[in-house]
């Protein structure tokens, strides 16, 4: 990797400070002009201005105000933009749309898991920044122009199906953009074929190829030439084991990346350990406006940060976020990484608004329980859930956890794990759950987004 292709930037100080003063001096100087531009959109962004006391965009003088301001949208609402247009003007664009129509040509959407799936629009402006802002990821990642990749996440309008093969395109590398529909067999088959240096895939796909490679094609995964492995879309991506088992079976570098909605990027570097995701689009929006998610007030932004992720695109044309609740809790880390030593932002999505929980004050998120009880791989399965009384947030203690022994693990040391892993817990969390080993295979798995809580009455 190399390290320059991390610095796009002209902020030239090691101060944390400093490097976000910097930062918010540019966000600022865009985000006067985007206030204005959302302002003009009277079906939708005008109103939330008016109903947080608004008047007019010069009410808003300096970023403090700006980040002051409630959330003006999220997915919910988003949601009711889009029925509405649909109503009003035979488009699901949405009200919040801030462009003429004609103006958005591209269309990607989220996987729609969960109801109705919602829209991101681009302007051709969208478009060619968003290009630029993945171009950056593909470059850290040491992807070159001139190489071949090998597109295996969906391509049923999830961002990172047909946006990221045109963005492979613009970048110059060549996608061979089959998709995970095809199936693992011909994915295979396809790789073979065609001679990747690059895969991107899920975690879940890539684990895939790695078991079936030998059956489906009497060669393992080592054999087929990849060097770099992108990955996005599922929380795999970042976790040490997962990092190990990619590098043994395919000798390959492993990259996880999030971003391509809004102009938002973020990648791992290629250590070991994945230390965040590096921030690679401070200068088109503004991702990590963190307010508390609880009082919903505005955080002071620091290293070590947590909080809930407002997300505003600095100079988006087409059905902007702008003052939108993502719900992701994220943890922010200014200054070195310890994997690459560029000095930057990187930041941790380490749960969901809401998905908290409340014990005895302490907030905690499940996903952070998950990571602990992670660390105990592979003496526990890692398969777990969070077994609560009544529905989140508040727990009265203590938290029961239930989790599964790795196979082979014997039976008689399931309670020495048990109370290794609450004292764990206890050390890094703040609160000591009570831990139940059970037999491996006996919690069900249900695919990636596997619910971790689980209420029992
Ligand atoms: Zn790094």
């Amino acid at each position: 990797m190399s390290h320059d292709s991390l610095h796009y930037l002209d902020i030239d100080t090691r101060d944390p400070a400093e490097y976000l003063a910097a930062l918010n001096v540019l966000r600022w100087e865009k985000l006067q002009k985007q206030i204005r531009y959302v302002w003009g959109n009277e079906d939708y962004y005008r109103k939330r201005f008016l109903e947080a006391g608004v008047q007019s965009p010069d009410d808003i003088r300096t970023l403090d105000d700006f980040r002051r301001l409630p959330a003006f949208i999220d997915k919910a609402r988003h949601r009711d933009s889009q029925d509405a247009s649909l109503e009003r003007y035979g488009h699901p664009l949405g009200l919040h749309l801030t462009c003429a129509p004609e103006k958005a040509i591209h269309l990607a959407a989220t996987s729609g898991t969960t109801g109705t799936p919602t829209f991101y629009v681009f302007s051709r402006k969208d478009q060619e920044i968003t290009y630029k802002v993945l171009g950056r990821m593909f470059q850290v990642a040491g992807i070159r122009p001139g190489d071949t990749t090998f597109h295996a996440f969906g391509l049923c309008l999830w961002l990172a199906g047909v946006t990221y093969v045109q963005a492979l395109e613009a970048y110059g590398a060549r996608p061979v953009a089959l998709g995970a529909e095809a199936g693992v067999p011909k994915i295979l088959r396809y790789i073979e074929l065609t001679h990747p240096r690059v895969l991107f895939a899920t975690p879940s796909m890539v684990n895939q190829l790695i078991e079936r490679a030998p059956g489906e094609i009497g060669k393992p995964a080592s054999a087929l030439g990849i060097e770099i492995i992108y990955c996005t879309g599922e929380p795999g991506g970042s976790q040490p084991v997962f990092r190990k088992r990619v590098r043994e079976a395919f000798g390959a570098q492993v990259f996880d990346a999030t971003g391509g909605a809004w102009h938002n990027g973020t990648i791992t570097c290629d250590s070991e350990n994945a230390h965040g995701m590096h921030y690679m689009a401070e200068d088109y929006c503004f991702r990590y406006d963190l307010i508390d998610p609880v009082s919903k007030q505005p955080l002071e932004l620091a290293d070590g940060l947590e909080g809930e992720a407002i997300h505003t695109g600095l100079e988006y044309e087409a059905s902007p976020a702008f003052r939108n609740a993502t719900g992701d809790i994220l943890r922010l880390h200014v200054g070195e990484c310890p994997g690459c030593g560029h000095f930057g932002v990187r930041m941790e999505i380490i749960g969901r608004a809401d998905d908290m929980l409340a014990i005895k004050g302490v907030k905690v998120y499940p996903a952070a329980i998950q990571k602990v009880a992670h660390s105990f791989l592979p003496k526990l399965s890692g398969e777990l859930r969070i077994r609560l009384n009544a529905p989140p947030p508040g727990v009265t203690p203590p938290l029961r956890l239930a989790v599964e022994a790795g196979e082979g693990t014997p039976e008689s040391e399931w309670s020495t794990i048990a109370d290794a892993l609450e004292q764990r817990v206890r050390e890094i969390l703040s609160f000591r759950p009570v831990v139940t080993v059970l037999p491996f295979g006996s919690l069900p798995r249900s695919g990636a987004k596997t619910k971790l809580i689980e209420i029992v009455a």
